[in-house]
């Protein structure tokens, strides 16, 4: 082994940068990561091989130091594979570039299908080249990377290509043509050699290009505490560090910074910190974890308390509320939190010709996101378009973050750009699934049938026998992924069975699918469509529980006594056959008594038994409903004796009623419903149980943190309006104030008791049980001590991970691949962001559905409906639409002071008057009328769409009486009735229309079919189970 020294500039994590000198030794035995290899290299090493061999790649890529720093963003792009980042650039990458930079490659390199790697070429003996005496570090890097190119090419013996990409004129005149098959191209000439079709990554290329040049050398710290400062200053208590967070409704004028992490951990329940105006903000943008200095008390200031439009973009002050808050500026940024940004050009675009490319402002999609300079040439391309950009730096003095122009989503106003909007301002990714995870998959089709092996078989429990196996799902459910049994055993005792389709049996740790499932944690649902989190063979096929179909299933099978106590339970891999597919209804039918002959009718399954038979079945099945309810209602009864909470979520109810749910939810939930979901509860908290107790320190469990009390106020002031007295020091307290707060003549105020409660809750999330304290380990909203989620491993990634833990806890095996506790809580929280991302996509694409389906019937009296006032504020109050399930705001004084006046002929007008809010009411005066709002009141409302050019469509409320809508308040049966029919017109009225919503294009995008079948999505009339099931988790606060 050979030694030298070194000298290495180094940068410590708070960016100073010292010098050390290093002793380095060569060896001659450093990896080469390559599957054409023919050393043993690899073997010795026992590292990975990672680069590809021929059939995946003609060549191999080696970007030099520049071109690796400033077009990252490109060779993260799928299509470039085999890429080897030489030691020289990775250094050189992690000294003169950022953060964010180096986690990109790092990225990169740990991601399985882009096929790349490091190479270490300053450490191998031949690959190395020495600093020559007065040779410049760049001379030296640019022999450095030609070395190394040459030594790699010649350790694969000339087997493949490779390509130096270099925006270096020097390299090329150097290099070029020195070595066969060594080629020395820039980024624009490489992508006209391989992928000269392909214009996105031509335009994204130029618009580097132009940023580039665009860019200027001032620094873009200036403004911000040097980083030393900042950590002393968060030591000592003097600054606060956080996450940006920015009112939507007053972008300009108010935001917040949010104490983050487990801060619940420390038990101190701090309040968060008033950031007002432009100026505190100091170019943080939302989403940064920001480092705020706090303001002497004199100087706080209080949280704007007037409703405000979103287009008022003039600053809102707003001192009239007497509850100051701490308040600060930010003296400091952490990490910048910037993403991909869906942005339009202005209507009002001001253009300033520069030469080569013009800059232009765009306007983000996301009202928290500063407007955007770019320097784009295509702008006279994609001015009507929804495009993507990304922030490169925001300078101090500059009045708009600069960026630049990645992609255009399409024509702004189709649907599909709209879709595609909404999954990259949510960060989701979910495109079709590679050819190499469909490579992966099991194959079942006619040809080829997919068949279970005789050894699998042996190492497993078999039931398909022994077990009378059915499952109760939605009509029209594909994806049936639990089932249930029960059966009497000896002694008068009863048998409970869950069992959940076997997901890791099929998927391996660390395989392709499970990498890709692991990134999507969750299938996403919009309101037209679903993505799945694993590929169709599985999450509609071989992982589906179908009824008559042998499958492989995890089942955990309760022995219980007469009084339902459990007395054992065993967990365990299995072999089901499920007898029937039943649906709610006629499962719920049968249990209250449906005679045998129409049984026969519904259920399919029947007529394979012949008549002498069927009597017996019939009733064997019924007995197993009637037990199955029985006990359901025992568990529920132990949960509300423990404290959980009905709620009721607002804008789900309506969700719910949608589309062909409609057939599917009846117009009152049936009991079937909760005996369904408490089962699966039950064994989801059993999992728990046990996974905890095998791995007390490195568990995936769910927990659910009781609310902050200041969120009930709402709530508690509502309730006082009527009355009603809400206690809410514990989760049972709170059921019982809920179920008490009764108003026989307005149905729905239990109804919006609930809702303001369910917002009044935090989120429920995953955790791995070595990161929480004990204490914190409780699901509030269920009333459980211990809860995962089990029993849909199809459907979320979570299950995953909990049943490759159940397995390892009954036998041992597969200890080695469970995640340790760090990896398993990073896993949880990219898991629960993930979580709330489809949630966020789902509930926006709902509402971009409603909106279209009132911009149609704008003239239409289904526009005018009954609403209840929940909220008061200083020029108005928010309202809850029960037929719509629509909360929003409704304004009483407008920008010129004046106020509504509604006519003894009840008909409104703005005049001049005065507006007092008081503790229940508020009061409008004008000259001849005196008019009170109170809480829990109903008004008459008009709902109106507003076109804010760049942003989604947005419902507004307009006052249209002062009275309810209807002379009585429609009765809850009613009101439901008429839900459910306006809610099922919905997506179908927006999809048949086929006019246009913005413009005269065809409503769903010329590309609909095809992109739905590339997409491979599930069709719509079966994609209804799997909605209803989002919406109920959600319904239920996504326990
Ligand atoms: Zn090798």
């Amino acid at each position: 082994m050979l030694k030298k020294d070194k000298i290495v500039q180094l940068k410590n994590p708070i960016g100073k940068t010292f010098r050390i000198v290093r002793e380095q030794y060569l060896r001659e035995d450093i990896p080469c990561h390559s599957k054409l290899c023919l050393s043993d290299c690899i073997e010795k090493s026992k590292q990975d091989y990672r680069l590809p061999n021929k059939d995946r790649a003609s060549h191999y890529i080696i970007p030099d130091c520049l071109l690796a720093k400033n077009y990252m963003e490109l060779l993260e792009m799928p299509e470039f594979r085999g890429i080897i980042f030489l030691q020289t650039v990775t250094y050189f990458i992690q000294h003169e570039g950022s953060m964010r930079l180096h986690k990109s490659l790092m990225s990169i390199v740990n991601n399985p299908f882009k096929e790349s790697a490091i190479f270490y070429n300053e450490f191998q003996r031949y690959a190395f080249v020495e600093r020559k005496k007065g040779e410049s570090i760049i001379d030296w890097r640019r022999r450095s990377v030609y070395n190394a190119t040459v030594w790699y090419y010649n350790h694969l013996a000339g087997q493949t290509s490779f390509v130096i990409l270099s925006e270096d004129p020097k390299m090329k005149e150097l290099y070029e043509g020195e070595t066969p098959n060594i080629f020395v191209l820039t980024f624009k000439e490489y992508l006209k050699t391989f992928f000269s079709e392909w214009e996105g990554a031509f335009n994204l290329y130029e618009s580097i290009k132009d940023a580039l040049e665009e860019r200027s050398e001032t620094d873009e710290i200036a403004g911000y505490l040097p980083n030393e400062v900042l950590e002393a200053g968060i030591k000592s208590g003097r600054f606060v560090e956080g996450v940006l967070n920015v009112n939507r409704y007053c972008a300009n004028s108010e935001a917040f910074l949010k104490r983050s992490g487990l801060s619940s951990k420390q038990g101190g329940e701090e309040s968060d910190i008033l950031i007002p105006g432009q100026a505190n903000r100091n170019r943080a943008i939302h989403g940064d974890r920001i480092v705020v200095e706090l303001y002497p008390k004199s100087q706080w200031k209080s949280r704007i308390f007037v409703l405000v439009k979103e287009n008022e973009t003039k600053d809102v002050e707003d001192n009239s509320s007497s509850n100051k808050m701490p308040t600060g500026k930010v003296v400091g940024i952490l990490q910048r939190n910037w993403r991909d940004y869906v942005a339009s050009f202005g209507t009002d675009q001001q253009v300033k010709v520069t030469g080569k490319a013009e800059k232009v402002i765009v306007r983000p999609w996301d009202w928290r996101i500063p407007k955007i300079r770019l320097s784009t040439k295509l702008v006279g391309a994609f001015k009507d378009h929804k495009i993507v950009v990304r922030i490169d730096s925001w300078e101090v003095d500059s009045q708009y973050p600069n960026g630049h122009f990645v992609r255009s989503l399409g024509k702004a106003g189709e649907l599909e750009t709209e879709i595609k909007t909404l999954l990259i301002e949510n960060n989701l990714n979910v495109g079709p699934f590679s050819e190499s995870i469909l490579k992966e998959m099991p194959v079942n089709n006619e040809e080829e049938k997919w068949t279970m092996t005789p050894e699998e078989i042996k190492k497993r429990r078999d039931l398909r026998e022994s077990h009378l196996i059915f499952s109760i799902d939605p009509i029209g459910c594909e994806d049936v992924d639990d089932t249930l049994s029960i059966r009497k055993i000896e002694d008068n005792k009863l048998e409970l069975g869950v069992h959940i389709a076997d997901v890791t049996h099929f998927v391996q740790p660390g395989s392709l699918t499970d990498v890709e499932a692991r990134e999507r944690s969750t299938s996403v649902y919009l309101a037209d469509r679903r993505y799945d989190m694993l590929p169709s063979v599985l999450s509609g096929d071989l992982c589906s529980l179908l009824s008559g179909v042998d499958r492989y299933a995890v089942s955990v099978i309760w022995k219980m006594n007469e009084n339902f106590e459990v007395e054992d339970v065993w967990y365990g891999r299995t072999v089901i056959r499920s007898k029937y597919k039943l649906f709610y209804e006629i499962a719920q039918k049968i249990a209250d008594g449906l005679d045998n002959e129409e049984i026969m009718a519904n259920v399919s399954e029947m007529a394979q038994y012949d008549k002498k038979d069927i009597e017996l079945r019939i009733e064997e099945l019924r007995w197993s409903i009637i037990k199955l309810m029985e006990i359901a209602r025992h568990f529920k009864a132990k949960r509300t004796e423990e404290g959980a909470v009905v709620l009721e979520g607002s804008e789900v109810k309506v969700e719910m009623q949608e589309e062909k749910i409609k057939n599917v939810i009846p117009k009152k939930s049936l009991e079937i419903h909760e005996t369904i979901a408490e089962c699966m509860i039950f064994s989801n908290h059993w999992v728990a149980k046990k996974i905890f107790q095998s791995f007390p320190s490195h568990a995936l469990l769910r927990h659910h943190p009781p609310p902050r009390q200041e969120h009930f106020d709402s709530l508690r002031k509502c309730a006082a309006s009527r009355n009603f007295t809400i206690q809410t020091e514990s989760n049972a307290e709170l059921a019982a104030s809920l179920d008490s707060c009764v108003d026989i003549d307005d149905p729905v105020v239990n109804k919006l008791m609930r809702i303001l409660a369910t917002q009044a809750m935090s989120n429920a999330a995953y955790f791995s049980t070595g990161s929480l304290n004990r204490e914190l380990f409780n699901h509030y909203g269920l009333g459980l001590e211990y809860y995962t989620h089990f029993t849909s491993p199809i459907r979320r990634y979570a299950d995953v991970v909990v049943h490759r833990c159940l397995m390892a806890a009954i036998d041992e095996t597969g200890k080695d691949n469970l995640m340790n506790n760090a990896d398993l809580q990073t896993s949880a929280e990219h898991m629960n962001s993930k979580h709330r991302a489809a949630q966020q996509a789902q509930k926006q694409s709902q509402e971009l559905f409603q909106s279209l389906f009132f911009k149609e019937k704008s003239d239409d009296e289904t526009c005018v409906v009954d609403a209840v006032v929940l909220q008061l504020r200083n020029n108005g109050f928010i309202v809850f639409i029960p037929r719509y399930a629509i909360k929003g705001a409704v304004f009483l004084k407008n920008k010129e002071n004046l106020v509504v006046e509604v006519s003894n002929k009840g008909e409104t007008q703005w005049v001049a008057g005065t507006l007092n809010l008081k503790e229940n009411s508020v009061l409008v005066q004008t000259g001849s009328k005196r008019q009170e709002y109170t809480l829990l009141q109903h008004v008459t409302v008009r709902i109106n769409v507003e076109n804010y050019h760049g942003h989604a469509l947005q419902l507004s409320l307009s006052l249209v009486s002062n009275k309810p809508f209807m002379p009585d308040v429609e009765d809850e049966k009613n009101s439901e009735n008429s839900v459910v029919q306006s809610k099922s017109e919905l997506i179908k009225a927006v999809k048949e229309a086929n006019k246009s919503f913005w413009t005269d294009d065809i409503s769903l995008g010329p590309n609909y079919t095809n992109w739905k079948e590339e997409f491979s999505q599930t069709e719509e009339s079966k994609s209804d189970y799997h909605t209803y099931l989002a919406l109920t988790e959600l319904n239920k606060l996504d326990i």
